[in-house]
């Protein structure tokens, strides 16, 4: 398929993916392309969604919270949108028929609606990681399947995408993680670090969750798993490393010694561009790199003291998939606390990896085994968020 014909649906179009996604539709429609949109959804974003819809022109629009289907009518009045609420109105967005979705809600929300694109073998530019790291082999085993292409938009993900060029040749990886605000913050003052300072980050603007993972570096854990199962490779075989100027993306390094990078300024439209017009390639007039003007490119090993949720991450991969389920949901409730102001920032890796321990004891059997269904993946997912409630909730009454 070109990408003049190319028709898309977008998940979770009101959020910062979400709408950088918009910007380059809207730069390749002026291009000539036309891309006509199938269905967007949204969270609970009214006004968002609205001018989505003005900007897009969808057939369809959903939102997630169910008791907003009259609202949702109301603010696309006079588009003639058809418009659904809740999960199935989620899922279905993602059934509908487009060529391609591309998947930007956050967080293991994403999974459902994602999951209907994969079954009916869309091609999925993949932006919501926790799909991916909460449902991980059966959710490539089922792309595989049915025949979906998965595109990752994850900068990382798709550096390493774009130079993957001898799959059977590697050697390893290595993910480049900008280190987030807090780089080079003694653990005192991160301890008292406020929301407004873990979502501050030096150099991408993103959304309150994935900016406060990437202050924790919670994001390049996450984000090891992501590689692990979406490149099927071995978590030994890949390397984090801290690189502040967001420049080098990601590298893979092969059997002869060769390493091939991808490098770009750090502006999410460039990966997301990629992934729409694949296995093209589009003009899109962003920042240019000037390696003059930029100078130097460092390099340096995280610190695994104050960073310890890279470490969780490495050790739920190699627990195995229940792990990796678990710890992502764990985290979720655990950002949720202290962007509530409930717990503090360095009690945001203290839940994450006290909700895996406790599972690890009382609920052996259910994380030693690796999900075998979909129901088995929400049931631990639960039980995670069960005990991440718990144990935030007390460290936010001590
Ligand atoms: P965001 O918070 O800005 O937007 C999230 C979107 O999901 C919004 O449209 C929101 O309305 C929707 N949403 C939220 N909760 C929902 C729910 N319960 N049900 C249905 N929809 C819901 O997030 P973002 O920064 O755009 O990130 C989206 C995904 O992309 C995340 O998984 C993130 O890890 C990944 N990602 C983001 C960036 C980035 O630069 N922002 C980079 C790489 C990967
Ligand atoms: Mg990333």
């Amino acid at each position: 398929m070109t990408v003049a014909e190319r028709s898309l649906s977008i998940l979770g179009v009101t959020g910062s993916v979400g709408r950088s996604t918009i910007q380059v539709i809207e730069e390749l429609r002026r291009q000539g392309l036309s891309l006509p949109v199938e269905a967007v959804t949204a969270g609970r974003n009214l006004a968002g969604l609205a001018e989505a819809c003005r900007r897009l022109k969808p057939r369809y629009a959903a939102v997630a919270d169910t008791g907003l289907l009259g609202a949702a009518r109301d603010a696309l009045t006079g588009l003639e949108i058809e418009v659904g609420a809740g999960p199935s109105a989620l899922e279905e967005a993602g059934a509908r028929p487009s060529a391609w979705v591309m998947a930007a809600i956050v967080g293991a929300a994403g999974l459902r609606p994602t999951m209907a694109a994969v079954r009916r073998g869309a091609v999925v530019a993949l932006a919501n990681k926790e799909c991916l790291v909460c449902a991980g082999p059966l959710f490539t085993e089922a792309a595989r399947r049915h025949g979906a292409t998965l595109l990752p938009v994850d900068s990382e993900h798709n550096a390493i995408f774009q130079v993957l060029t001898h799959p059977a040749h590697v050697e390893k990886l290595t993910l480049t993680a900008s280190g987030g605000p807090f780089l080079s913050t003694s653990l005192e003052v991160m301890a008292t670090a406020t929301p407004a300072q873990a979502c501050a980050h030096p150099r991408w603007s993103m959304g309150r969750k994935i900016s406060v993972d990437s202050a924790t570096l919670m994001n390049k854990g996450l984000e090891l798993i992501e590689a692990a199962y979406l490149f099927d490779i071995a978590d030994t075989k890949i390397d984090v490393i801290v690189h502040p100027q967001s420049t080098v993306h990601s590298l893979v390094h092969y059997v002869d010694g060769s390493v091939l990078a991808q490098m770009a300024a750090p502006d999410m439209r460039i990966p997301i561009a990629f992934a729409l017009t694949w296995p093209n390639r589009a003009c899109f007039a962003t920042e240019r790199l000037d390696l003059a003007k930029l100078g130097a490119l460092t390099f340096h090993a995280p610190d695994l003291e104050r960073f310890p949720a890279l470490s969780l991450c490495r050790n739920a991969l190699r627990q195995g998939a229940a792990a990796t389920t678990a710890l992502s949901a764990a985290n979720e409730v655990a950002v949720e606390f202290f962007l509530a102001g409930g717990i503090g920032f360095l009690d945001i890796a203290r839940t994450a990896g006290a909700a895996l321990e406790a599972l690890s004891n009382e609920e052996a059997a259910l994380i030693a085994n690796s999900p075998t269904s979909f129901a088995e993946v929400a049931a631990v997912d639960q039980a995670a968020r069960g005990a991440a409630r718990r144990i935030a909730g007390r460290l936010a009454a001590a």
